[in-house]
């Protein structure tokens, strides 16, 4: 059975009537993670005996005729920045090197008690801060469609594990769009849920009014299938939601006829390569199908939404990021005959890579007292005309869409020494985290060989809708390739 190409829903169907065991299938995606991971370098860490131990357990669990979980026995990879009680958890970063937490992510728990196995942690940029998973320390994932090509980023690993059939299905997170420009890039889906829809409680701080971990899978069902699980209140976050849960999975009717939908000018547009926008185009068209009814809409402070978020992010990674001393976490500099300070300087300057220093740099000018209302204030004001403009466009449009990034997977080393270009390939995304509100990327076929991602934007606690967009668009596009990844590399 090729049970590597399943989706997710199906191998819990498979297992679920023991058609096939849960360490048949653990044991398949473990095989293929070996072969293909000297070219994919999705995994910063692969837990193949932890793996393979809770799959027997799931088994016998089955075998009892006791309920293990909805999702038993499916492998997920998680992205290394999310706390796994006794595994090593690195943010890809030698800061956190060697760092064992002592409790799970809520996220984790959550899958865990879903009956999933966890097959390992992936690979991303150190502290979730790039575009292209260049600025891991454990050295680049490549894009399984070519492997000369970034997988984009900050979730990379996790969007190439998917790609690349090393997992079904995993977790991610988006900040500025670090779920779905991957997601895009690699030719699968990611979904960054509404701010506080999905617990925070375990995932490293990069800015944490933006952070939002979700979904990436090969299928917009499968997607919904995982924020189901994932979804929901959390008393250990207190900027959690307090909502019921909703069966995403229920309301994919795939009914969208007569819903209005927007298309960003602002960012459907200029700055676009002219493949990526044929193959939007042709997906708006598609929507046009589907009964939907489109119209263009201008979203004018969506121009300054780049410059806020480069000034926001960076703020709060400054005082996110100050944790790490060398006194509580991770590593620690050699410190002899030298005082407390010498050991927090050479800590960090070892410590971390040069991009969270940038980074680390920019917040802190962006927040002391002379520049503060110049940058931090001022960046805070366009944050709110942001909000303001999607509440107009709400009030007229269902979803709105645009391309999920400017172009297609470019080359590793291409952007990677000129931060500027490289923070442009986030500029579809970072509206939608400096609002709060919900987005998915879907692909919607190839330019050049390489994936191109369909932006998909909801209003607060629109999954449903949102969801529901992408399945009937899935369904219309149906776009079923998969990477040319050779697995003798
Ligand atoms: N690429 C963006 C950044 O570097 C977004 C990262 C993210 O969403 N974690 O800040």
């Amino acid at each position: 059975m090729d049970i590597i190409n399943r989706d997710a829903l199906a191998i819990a169907e498979l297992i679920r009537k023991r058609e096939i065991s849960a360490v048949a299938v653990t044991t398949a995606f473990l095989e293929r993670i070996r072969d293909v991971e000297t070219t994919v370098n999705a995994y910063i860490n692969v837990a193949c005996d932890e793996a393979v131990r809770r799959a027997e357990r799931i088994d016998g669990m089955l075998a009892e005729g006791r309920d293990p979980g909805p999702f038993a026995g499916v492998p997920i990879a998680v992205k290394d920045l999310l706390s796994t009680r006794g595994f090593t958890t690195t943010c890809g970063s030698r800061m956190l090197e060697n760092f064992v937490p002592v409790y799970d992510a809520t996220v984790v728990e959550r899958v865990d008690g879903a009956g999933m196995v966890m097959l390992g942690k992936a690979n991303m940029d150190e502290f979730a801060m790039g575009s292209s998973t260049e600025n891991s320390y454990f050295g680049p994932t490549r894009n399984p469609w070519d492997p000369d090509t970034v997988p984009g980023g900050s979730s990379g690993g996790s969007a190439a594990a998917v790609s690349a059939g090393e997992a079904p299905w995993a977790l991610g997170s988006d900040t500025g769009g670090s779920i779905r420009q991957p997601a895009s890039l690699c030719g699968i889906v990611g979904m960054k849920p509404t701010y506080g829809l999905v617990s925070r409680y375990g995932l490293v701080a990069f800015a944490s009014s933006l952070d939002q971990v979700g979904p990436m899978a090969r299928t917009v069902p499968d997607c919904a299938a995982l924020l189901g699980v994932i979804a929901g209140n959390d008393p250990m976050d207190s900027t959690s939601i307090p909502v019921e849960k909703v069966d995403y999975t229920g309301s994919l009717d795939g009914e969208v006829r007569g819903l209005k939908v927007g298309v960003v000018k602002e960012i459907s547009s200029r700055g676009i390569d002219e493949g990526v926008l044929e193959r939007f185009q042709a997906a708006v068209s598609n929507l046009e199908g589907l009964g939907m009814e489109v119209e263009e809409i201008t979203l004018p402070s969506f121009e300054y939404a780049l410059s806020a978020y480069y000034v926001i992010a960076p703020a709060e990674a400054s005082s996110n990021l100050a944790r790490f001393d060398g006194v509580r976490y991770g590593f620690r500099a050699s410190a002899e005959g030298e005082d407390i300070w010498e050991m927090y300087d050479r800590t960090r300057s070892m410590g971390f890579g040069n991009e969270v220093k940038r980074r680390i740099m920019l917040g802190t000018y962006a927040l002391s007292a002379g520049y503060y209302d110049a940058y931090y204030a001022q960046a805070q004001k366009v944050r709110t005309l942001i909000v303001r403009d999607f509440e107009r466009a709400y009030r007229t449009c269902d979803v709105l869409v645009s391309p999920t990034s400017p172009s297609v997977a470019f080359r590793l080393g291409e952007k990677v020494d000129d931060p500027l270009t490289m923070y442009l390939s986030d500029m579809c995304t970072i509206p939608v985290n400096l609002a709060g509100i919900p987005a998915i990327s879907l692909p919607c076929g190839l330019s050049d060989g390489m994936p191109v991602g369909f932006q998909v934007m909801g209003p607060a606690l629109g999954e449903a809708t949102v969801l529901n967009v992408a399945y009937a668009l899935e369904g219309a596009i149906g776009f079923d390739e998969r990477p040319p990844l050779s697995t003798s590399k």
